[in-house]
């Protein structure tokens, strides 16, 4: 599979890509297998940075520095 590398201002969620980080080589342990991780220095729209597995982003498993699984949603609390 090809590796398409993600661009400076590609924005997932709150995270907007900012550069390439850091690469992990992946073995598989039992297919052997080798894979290229690369994990994104990111900023949030909250302004912290969070270094995030490329898998990660384009799945959308991480859309925030951590900031929206906490945020509240005033929406769904309403009295009648
Ligand atoms: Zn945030």
């Amino acid at each position: 599979m090809k590796q398409i590398p993600l661009n400076t201002g590609d924005r997932f969620g709150k995270l907007t890509v900012v550069t390439l980080d850091h690469t992990d080589l992946y073995i598989h342990p039992t297919a052997q297998t080798k894979q290229t991780i690369e994990y994104y220095l990111c900023i949030c729209d909250c302004g912290r940075t969070r270094i995030v597995c490329k898998d990660h982003l384009k799945k959308g498993k991480t859309r925030s520095c951590g900031c929206l699984v906490h945020a509240k949603r005033p929406n769904l609390k309403r009295h009648a």
